[in-house]
This record gives C-alpha cells, sequence and structure tokens, in this order.
C-alpha cells in the first residue's frame, strides 16, 4: 500500500487465512491453537471479521431452525450487517485485559508468561534456539500441535524446513519473506509437506510471528543436526 504511511496498525493484511479455517472458527470447530491465531488475525483484518460474523450468522440461522420464509434477502442482510457492527464492537471487549501492546486474543496467553503491561514482545521469556532465532510455547497442553512464538532478528533466516502436517505462521511484527511472497503484520502464511522453504526476516527489525504445526517440521539443510533442539522442544 502506497498510503505514505508506515504505520503498521493501519495496513490491512493480503495474506488471508483459507476459508476452511474461518468456517471452523465460525463452527468453533477449530482447536484452541488454531483457533488462537485465526482469532489474532481477525484483529488485524476487518475482511474476515466480516466474513466470520456473516457465518456465524448463516450457522446461528441455521440452528434456530428458522423458516425460511421469513427469512428474507432484507431480512437477512439487516442481520448480517448488525453482527458486523457487533463484531467489530464486541470482540475486543471479551478479551481486553492484558498487555495493551500485544493482540487482545493473546493477551491472556501472554499474562499467564509474565508479560509486563505495556511491556511488548520484548519483556517475555525468550528462549533463544539459534543465534537469531527465539521462541517461546504458547500452549503445550494440545498433542500433536506446536503452538509458539518466535521471534527472528532482522535479515536472518530460519533454516529451511519442510513439513509433516501443516504450518500457519502470522506475523505480529516486522516481516518475513519466502518463495511464496513478503509477509507483514497480520499476514497468514500457510505451508504444508508441499512447500520447502527458508523464511528470511526483513531487514532492520525483528519479525516477530505466531507460528501453529500440527505435525514436527522435517529439516531439509545442512543445518539441520544443529536445529534440532529447536524442533524436538
Ligand atoms: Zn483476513
Amino acid at each position: 500500500m502506497m498510503t505514505g504511511t508506515m504505520e503498521h496498525t493501519a495496513r490491512t493484511p493480503q495474506h488471508h487465512p483459507d476459508s476452511e479455517f474461518l468456517m471452523d472458527y465460525a463452527g468453533g470447530a477449530l482447536r484452541e491453537p488454531l483457533a488462537v491465531l485465526i482469532a489474532t488475525h481477525l484483529s488485524f483484518c476487518g475482511r474476515c471479521r466480516a466474513e466470520v460474523a456473516r457465518l456465524e450468522a448463516l450457522g446461528g440461522s441455521l440452528m434456530e431452525g428458522l423458516p425460511r420464509e421469513r427469512m428474507s434477502a432484507g431480512s437477512l442482510g439487516r442481520l448480517l450487517r448488525r453482527l458486523d457492527r457487533e463484531g467489530e464492537e464486541e470482540r475486543p471487549m471479551v478479551m481486553d485485559r492484558g498487555d495493551p501492546a500485544v493482540p487482545y486474543p493473546l493477551r491472556p496467553y501472554l499474562a499467564r508468561l509474565g508479560s509486563a503491561r505495556g511491556g511488548g514482545w520484548a519483556n517475555l521469556p525468550w528462549k533463544k534456539r539459534l543465534k537469531d532465532v527465539g521462541e517461546i510455547t504458547l500452549l503445550d497442553s494440545f498433542p500433536g500441535f506446536q503452538t509458539r512464538l518466535m521471534r527472528i532478528a532482522g535479515g536472518s533466516a530460519v533454516p529451511a524446513h519442510t513439513h509433516g502436517g501443516m504450518e500457519l505462521t502470522l506475523v505480529l511484527e516486522g516481516g518475513f519473506s519466502d518463495s511464496t511472497g513478503q509477509y507483514l503484520p497480520g499476514d497468514v502464511a500457510y505451508a504444508d509437506d508441499a512447500l520447502s522453504h527458508q523464511p528470511v526476516a526483513d531487514e532492520g527489525h525483528d519479525c516477530i510471528c505466531l507460528a501453529v504445526t500440527d505435525a514436527p517440521l522435517k529439516l531439509t539443510g545442512p543445518i539441520a543436526r544443529l536445529f534440532n533442539p529447536f524442533i524436538r522442544s
């Protein structure tokens, strides 16, 4: 966007989660690791918020068994617009506790880690995994999932890897690029066993991401052995 401002909070995400994730989120079918990631994307993305509100409204009207003839196109449209507005106004209130410097869906998790109010990402208990990569396990009670915050120093690369399952990565601050494009705050990158990639953090700023995988990563490069401790935890 060539708007002349670098204010990332005003940026509209360019990479969105697949619609299946939004459908499952709206239906309450996502496991917590993925639900947290999607909720955090929604805190950046009005377009996906509107889509989730639309899906929730459709699901709600089905569950209530409203007679079709009473749900004219006009009344459905009004309902959706009302839910869109409610979505915008009410979601931030629901979990508005903890550090206001981070997206609201993550605040309860960071508060659990002892984050300081207003401290943002800097004061979290990062574990150094490589010279340029730190991580924090955000949720460890979901077998099969890894839910981590990652901090990659500006200009540094994560070792090349592919995936046994899928990996969703949401940028929270800074940015990274791989063969599929550039990802900035609010953007979601999807990777699976068809993609071998090597994300590189943009120069000049640490890249903070939320990464959720549902199977261990498979390393592909010569640095694999060194990186194993990072993968195992
Ligand atoms: Zn979106």
